[in-house]
């Protein structure tokens, strides 16, 4: 991505907070191992510079959703890192996992079977998860399938089992009884491989104690900067900024109106800032009359409907919001969980949609 002197909008993302974040989260674990989840492009932020940057400071699992997205982790990472893709095994893929030594999660007996005859056709013992659902009803396999398989061991043969897996269902609220209800059922599943490493919690996962911890936690927004404990102080760094310039300011005077629909009306003076960044952005529409932008500490509040392009802002208390001056959409003043809030989604949305249209420059750890 190149980036142009002055551009009209900027995303920061601040790999030393990343790191920071995955050894806070290390150590809150140990002495299990910690993985990292860089699905959905790093939850936006660049999986390849944020993969290369955790395998620089020593994690060695990182888990992606899509094939395509673990054959881009695969190149990023050094070999002995694992890179094991969650959507599972299908039809016609053993073949690319095997060459490019990607782990696939094996969700039915159908994606055991095939990967068993693909260990078979090569002659090698082929590595892979094995994903129990324990209460999701989404991916893995359902306890008939898993009872069946533990029945039936000859049907792994060629496996080579590297991680038994299962994910919560509502991990960031600690009170909720599913939560100990699946680790009873993932203990039972995990009881006939007691050799093979166990994975379990995600990110707020990790703060429901040890007993979630078994061998390998496997967070994701946490890393990023997402407050893994709703509702409490965020324990994690923040990580992403993003920045756009004021193109104009305008002063209107009452019964004038602010962007399409009108849907906000001058009482009083006004200044009005116009910003570079929109919806196509990546900038959800739902911010509309409900975020909050900041320049030199003040708060700059939306004012009517984000656009497609541009955002426009109550900047009548903020001298210093003049064109060519760049303010805050998300970082220190504005976390993502804030402005996840104010777009009434939750901050994994926030990050996954940041676009591809404004610059984006990393900061080395
Ligand atoms: C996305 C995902 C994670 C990471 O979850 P966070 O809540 O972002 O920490 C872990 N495991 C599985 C199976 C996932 O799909």
């Amino acid at each position: 991505m190149s980036v142009t002197a002055q551009p009209a909008a900027l995303l920061t993302v601040d790999l030393g907070a990343l790191v920071a974040n995955w050894r806070d989260l290390a150590a809150r674990v140990a002495p299990a191992a910690c993985a990292a989840v860089v699905k959905a492009d790093g939850y936006g932020l660049g999986a390849v510079a944020v993969a290369r940057a955790l395998a620089r400071a020593g994690c060695r699992d990182f888990f992606v959703a899509r094939l395509s997205e673990g054959l881009a982790v695969r190149d990023a990472v050094p070999e002995s890192c694992r890179v094991t893709v969650l959507d599972g095994l299908m039809t016609g893929e053993a073949e690319i996992y095997r060459r490019r030594g990607l782990t696939p999660c094996l969700n039915d007996p159908g994606q055991v079977a095939m990967w068993s005859q693909a260990a078979a056709r090569a002659g090698e013992k082929l590595p892979a998860a094995l994903h129990f659902d324990t209460g999701m009803s989404r991916l893995g396999l359902s306890p008939a399938d898993a009872a069946s398989l533990l029945a039936d061991t000859a049907a792994l043969d060629g496996i080579e089992l590297v991680t038994v897996m299962s994910h919560l269902v509502s991990s960031e609220v600690p009170d909720d009884p599913i939560n100990a209800a699946q680790l009873a059922a993932f203990r039972g599943w995990r009881a006939a491989f007691p050799a093979v490493r166990a994975s379990f919690a995600n990110s707020s996962g990790i703060f429901l104690g040890a007993p979630y911890h078994f061998d390998l936690a496997r967070p994701g927004c946490a890393l990023y900067g997402v407050n893994p404990l709703p509702g409490k102080p965020n324990p994690m760094r923040g990580v992403a900024t993003l920045e756009a310039r004021i193109l104009q300011v305008r002063e209107i005077e009452p019964p004038q109106t602010v962007g399409y629909g009108a849907s906000w009306r001058a009482n009083r003076r006004t200044k009005v800032a116009t910003v570079a960044c929109g919806y196509a952005d990546g900038w959800l529409r739902t911010l509309s009359g409900k975020g909050t932008a900041w320049i030199d500490g003040k708060p700059l509040p939306y004012l009517g409907r984000v656009s497609m392009d541009l955002i426009t802002l109550d900047a009548s208390d903020a001298p210093a919001a003049v064109p060519g001056r760049m303010v805050e959409l998300m970082g220190p003043n504005a976390p993502v969980d804030a402005v996840a809030d104010a777009a009434g989604t939750i901050g994994y949305e926030i990050l996954v949609r940041l676009g591809q249209r404004f610059a984006r420059a990393y900061i080395e750890p």
